[in-house]
Formats: structure tokens, sequence, C-alpha cells
């Protein structure tokens, strides 16, 4: 749910605008992947700790998440919110971001010297003089909802300075602080650990639980099979395969710290045969635009089935995480053409040195490889194309895909929708970016052409893409292969005051706000006639506004007024008394 706060007549506007083409269409311009630089640009400046008391973390860079690396480490915070929270080094606020979501409340802090940007997230309290600045912002633009870049004159900050309180804001469940450290000059995400390593500990060595060994499709037999083998790492008989052609090795694993519960991702991980390094995969640093190729260092198949991240060393031809993988296979495929043994090791590393080894055989045998049948018209990775089949168009743009892939097409009646349910492509093919899907509706026969949507059919639930109707089709861009169809959203946002008998009381008013399919675009709350900043929390679906004596007179009843608007420009209003 993104929110903004704007004013009526601005919302007035926009509904007439609601989504709009070129909102849209920003989805076909490529972003340029720069070269990455190898290693952090300042790697042994000293950065002051964030806390006073022992540094742990709950999370490590480059955890392997959904869609995402881990762009920072988290430290935790005693279970607590409202610890002070200390700059790294002397510099500037380069940027301030307040959401519901996301971030929550973060600060962006440039370091000139260093060529560094340190940041911290989910905080729950500015120090005043950010906090000034900030809220002179939002009122000025009666929004909660913010995201300021700061020129390098405007608040200055040194090296151990109070900047924050922590806190638990934005996409955060639990209290911790999300730090980040990234290359000033391209923006990159660096692994924060190596400047705190000193101040925290660390012996345990990252552990493998599994081994899996995935066939090449039509190249490879594993076990007899043109799918994978798993092997359970707990088991005390040695790790073994029978394989022929081309193969990919893959590991499930986690790493592990001192003192702690938590698992992380492991940083560093390779693959030797025959006692030949032949791949080696490092995560100490990417760019954000190429953060999704993470789907490529795993079994996507997998992952989206069983939720599991087998990391294999398969690479694809595109080979968008060029510098964190290194391999002198061909696409990270094994090559057993021989009937003998290859003695393999996987090799994991943390920060800290700390290493396992597992090792495991693949006996060459040769064995019959079975035939993967391929549908669907052939779109290349480096190539625009489009597929037009009766009542859908697809158009593929440069690195939607990884590789080149075959995308299969088909379609199904259902009387729910206004047009068929199309599956496309297979759910196993990861995506680089979006692509744009234009759908003929059957029956058009809805006045108000906002309200048609796209979605996803999901086994459980639906998701809803921000969707443009022009001449009898609904066009939107998606970021994944599976079923698609179209439907409307017809229905408004849920306003639902939470206590509102205890509002003058606790001094504070709550609405639990809502939508049932497209998602909240904006919400106005008024006091009085007028605008009072409620703030918003995602994760629970709530806002909320401090009563302030000096927005709101004591002594007497009020009323609140909350209105929102949907992304289908479905409207709501609620008003309700209060005394305070
Ligand atoms: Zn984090």
């Amino acid at each position: 749910m993104r929110i903004r706060l704007i004013t009526n007549a601005i919302v007035l506007l926009l509904l007439t605008a609601c989504s709009s083409t070129n909102d849209l269409r920003n989805n076909e311009q490529e972003k340029e992947l720069k070269p990455l630089a190898q290693r952090a640009p300042n790697p042994t400046a000293s950065l002051h700790r964030p806390f006073d008391f022992p540094l742990v973390l709950s999370g490590n860079f480059g955890e392997l998440r959904a869609n995402h690396f881990h762009s920072g480490i988290d430290f935790k915070t005693q279970g607590e919110i409202g610890k002070s929270i200390h700059c790294a080094y002397d510099g500037y606020v380069s940027q301030v971001s307040v959401s519901g979501g996301g971030y929550g409340r973060a600060i962006y802090v440039t370091h000139p010297e260093i060529g560094l940007t340190t940041v911290y997230a989910h905080i729950e309290k500015f120090a005043t003089k950010i906090d000034s600045v900030v809220r002179a912002e939002q009122y000025r633009r009666e929004t909660f909802a913010i995201n300021l870049n700061l020129p390098a004159d405007s608040i200055l900050v040194s090296k151990g300075e109070i900047i924050a309180l922590s806190g638990n804001s934005g996409h955060s469940f639990g209290p911790h602080l999300h730090m980040e450290v990234r290359d000033i000059e391209t923006g990159d995400a660096i692994d924060p650990l190596p400047y705190f390593k000193s101040l925290l500990v660390d012996t345990d060595a990252p552990q493998a639980l599994e081994l899996a060994l995935y066939p090449d499709k039509n190249i490879g037999s594993v076990n007899g099979r043109k799918s994978a083998t798993y092997l359970s790492v707990s088991t005390e008989e040695q790790l073994q395969f029978n394989a022929w052609g081309m193969v990919y090795p893959a590991i499930l694993a986690n790493d592990y710290m001192t003192n702690t519960h938590n698992v992380y991702g492991v940083k560093y991980m390779s693959l030797k045969v025959d006692g030949v390094e032949v791949y080696k995969r490092t995560i100490d640093r990417f760019q954000f635009e190429a953060t999704r190729a993470i789907n490529t260092l795993v079994d996507y198949n997998d992952l989206n089935k069983k939720g599991t991240w087998y990391m294999y060393t398969r690479v694809p031809k595109s080979q968008p995480l060029g510098c964190m993988v290194e391999t002198s296979l061909p696409n990270g495929a094994v090559n057993i053409e021989k009937e003998r043994d290859y003695k393999c090791e996987f090799v994991l590393l943390d920060e800290y040195g700390n290493k396992s080894v597992v090792p495991f055989v693949i006996h060459g045998v040769k064995q019959e490889i079975k035939p993967v049948m391929a549908a669907g018209k052939l779109i290349k990775y480096n190539d625009e194309d489009t597929i037009k089949r009766d009542g859908i168009e697809l158009r593929f743009f440069k690195n939607v895909l990884y590789e080149d892939s075959h995308i299969p097409v088909s379609s199904r009646e259902d009387s729910k929708y206004y047009s068929h349910i199309y599956s496309i492509g297979d759910n196993a093919i990861p995506l680089g970016r979006t692509y744009r899907i234009a759908i003929d509706i059957k029956n058009d026969i809805v006045k108000d052409k906002r309200k048609y949507q796209i979605i996803r059919v999901g086994k459980n639930s639906n998701r809803a893409y921000k969707s443009l109707y022009k001449n009898g089709q609904v066009i939107a861009y998606v970021d994944r292969f599976g079923d698609f169809t179209v439907t409307i959203d017809d229905k408004s946002p849920q306003l639902v005051p939470v206590n509102p008998n205890k509002w003058g009381e606790v001094g504070k008013i709550t609405y639990r706000i809502s939508d049932n399919l497209s998602g909240i675009k904006h919400y106005r709350g008024e006091i009085d006639g007028k605008w009072v900043m409620f703030e918003a929390d995602t994760k629970n679906s709530i806002i909320t506004y401090k009563l302030d004596s000096e927005e709101v007179k004591r002594g007497q009843s009020h009323e609140v007024k909350l209105f929102s608007v949907d992304e289908c420009c479905n409207e709501s209003v609620i008003t309700n008394k209060f005394y305070w």
C-alpha cells in the first residue's frame, strides 16, 4: 500500500487522471547496469558504532530475500525501541524519508571524506535538528509520507553524534536498526560488517543442510531422471549422485553467529571439482538495479514451490551478477562426460573466516537423457519481441528475461472475470523487469473504465497490478509469469474507527484503513476542518493522530473527517465526533 497525503483539490485533479499512461510507460525504459566496482571505496575507514551496548546482528548483508538481497545489516536493539543511534562519521544529512511501509523513518548521511553514505532505517524519532526540517516540510505539503533530498550545507552531523532513536517503523517486524553503507559514486550497497567486525563476535561457521544436483534441460541427467536429486547433509553416509552430461550442483545452507539464535545468509561460497576451484560467489556488494537477479542465484522453481533457497552454480546467459559470481564452467554447469568419479566440494565461508567444507561425489554413469518438450514462442533475452494471440498481446523489452526462453500462452474461460484467464510463460522462469500485458475485455459493460484491473490469479489470493483502460483493452506491466485476467475493483476503501469513545482519554485518534484489491492511493484526515498529520503504519493497516493542544483546542467536542481513495478511484469518507 502506497500512501500519499494531498489536499482535496489535488485529489480531484488526480481523479480525472487516475492511472495516467506516463505512469505506466516508465516501465518500458531500461535501467542501464553499470560495471560493478570490485571493493568498497574505503575499506579501512573507521566508523563509529551505532549503539553503546554490545552489538548483535539479527540479519546480515546479502541475505537471500524475496526478489532482493538484504541491502544492509540489522542491529538488534535489546528488544526495545528508543535506543540512541550514533552517526558513523562526519558528514551531512543528504536525504530523509518517512513512510508507513518500507524503511519507515530513515536518515541518509553522506560522508564525502570517506566516499560513503550511511543509511539508518526503521527509526522511531529523528534528532530535533532533523525532525524540525522534516516536520516543517510535512506541514507545508500536508503529507505524512515524504522523501526529502537536502543540500550539503543544510544539516551537518559529526561522528558519534546522536541522530535518532531506534524503532520499528515501516516494514519492520520487531525493534531493530537497519543500517546500510553505500558507495557515494555508484550508489552500490556495500557490506557494512567489515567496518564493525571487531565489535562483534563470531566463531560459528556456515552450515549446509542439503545438497542437490540439477540436470540441465535436454543435455543432462541425474540418477536417471530429468529433475533434481536432493540429499540431506546430516546423514552419516557419503553424499553421492549418479549423473551424465551437464549438471548444476546446489547447496542449501545458513550462516550463524555466536550468542544468537538468528540465521544469516552465506557470504562466500565456492565449488571445487577434482581439487580445482571452478565457481565462486562473494556477496559483498551489489547494485540496487540488479537486486532482482537474486532469483538467478537459486533454483527459482524450487523457491516458488517449496520456499527453499538452493544456491546453485548455474549462470544465465545475460550474467546479471557478473561481478558477484565467477566461474570457469560453461553457464556454471559441470560436464560429466567420463565414466569415473568426480570428487567435488562446496566451501562456505563467513566474514570472520569460519569455514565449512561439504564433500560429495558425482559418479559418471552413462544414462539416457530424457527430453523436455519446449512449448511457445522463443523470446531472446536481449531483444524486443511481441506475442499476440486471441484476446491478448504481450510485449517483451530487452532484459525482461535473463536468458532465451520459450514462452507458452494458453487461455481458459471463467465467467467470474471480464476476460479469459491467460496462463503466461513458466513459473520457473525469473524475470529481470516488467513486461507489458494488454488484455481484451470480453464484454465491455462496466461504465467507469477506471474500475478495470489486471490481476495475477493466485492459489489463495490475487495480486492486483496498476492498470489502464484503452479502447476495449486493459494494460498493465507485470513482473512475473502466471495466470492473468481482468476483474473490477468497485469497492471503496474501508475506514474503521478504533475505540472512538476512548480517543479523548488516550489523546490519540486511530483508524483501521484497508482496501479489498487495488490498494489505498491517498488518505487525508481533518479535525474541525483543518488538516492534521495522521501517521501511517502499513504493516498493521493503521493510521494514528496524536492530539496536540497547539492544533486542537482542549475542553470541547470535535469532528474528525477522514477521506480515502484507492487505485481504482473508489472513494470513502467517514466522520466521527469526540470530546477532548
Ligand atoms: Zn534490514
